[in-house]
């Protein structure tokens, strides 16, 4: 119990600093310097205010000085941080497939906040499992996916191209049947939350649907399925 509750509060903690990077970063903002501060209106956050989960609980999701509404986000990031981290430490994945999970999490959070992919980075950042897989690539998987879902794209605009491109590095590591189940998993999800969502609030509902889905959550949520059952 004593490990999971570690796990919980440190990857809690990584979360709020990866908040910040997936946040900032894609603005060209310096992730340092100005400290944290409020959105609104910019008063500069006290050290009472950054405590992950905590402060969003006891400031009841509002800013301190001027009562705006916090972002969910902020909160549902560090909850998931730690449940990662959480999961990390019950199903001893190997280190290439948490390290895997940590970044599809920083791309998660920049799709959500930003509803794009940056390919380069996303490609650096991918650089050490290319290097630990290359004996054991399934090129010809990758190739399948990315041509089939690019083309399916065009037709019918439904998927953006920065999942395409994930999915096809996912092709590369896990091969074609891994990667489809992934896949078939994360639109489940994304199904789900999506229907969810009509049945609570049908007018918002309406008003939202047609803005563009960031999908990297449910591609992640996918990965972390099927690397869970794998490991049983
Ligand atoms: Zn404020």
């Amino acid at each position: 119990m004593l490990i999971y509750i570690s796990a919980f509060i440190f990857g809690a903690c990584c979360a709020s600093f990866f908040t910040v990077c997936a946040w900032r970063w894609p603005l060209g903002l310096s992730i340092i310097w100005p400290g944290s501060q409020c959105d609104f209106c910019h008063h500069a956050l006290a050290w009472y205010d950054l405590c992950p989960i905590i402060s969003y609980i006891v400031l009841r999701g509002r800013c301190r000085y001027c009562d705006a509404q916090i972002q969910r986000h902020f909160f549902n990031s560090e909850v998931a941080g730690g449940l990662l981290a959480c999961c990390l430490a019950r199903h001893y994945l190997p280190s290439q497939m948490g390290y895997l999970l940590i970044i599809l999490y920083l791309l998660s959070l920049v799709d959500i906040f930003h509803t794009a992919l940056y390919p380069v980075p996303m490609l650096l950042a991918f650089i050490p499992l290319f290097i630990e897989y290359w004996p054991s690539n399934h090129w010809v998987s990758a190739l399948l996916i990315g041509s089939s879902l690019s083309i399916i794209n065009y037709f019918s605009d439904g998927i953006g191209t920065g999942d395409i491109e994930l999915l096809a590095i996912l092709g590369l590591w896990f091969g074609l049947e891994t990667t489809l189940l992934m896949l078939l998993i994360a639109c489940l999800f994304c199904l789900t939350k999506y229907l969810v969502d009509y049945l609570r609030h049908p007018v918002v509902f309406a008003l939202v649907s047609r803005s563009p889905i960031p999908f990297v959550p449910y591609i992640s949520l996918g990965v972390w399925a099927v690397l869970t059952i794998m490991n049983k």
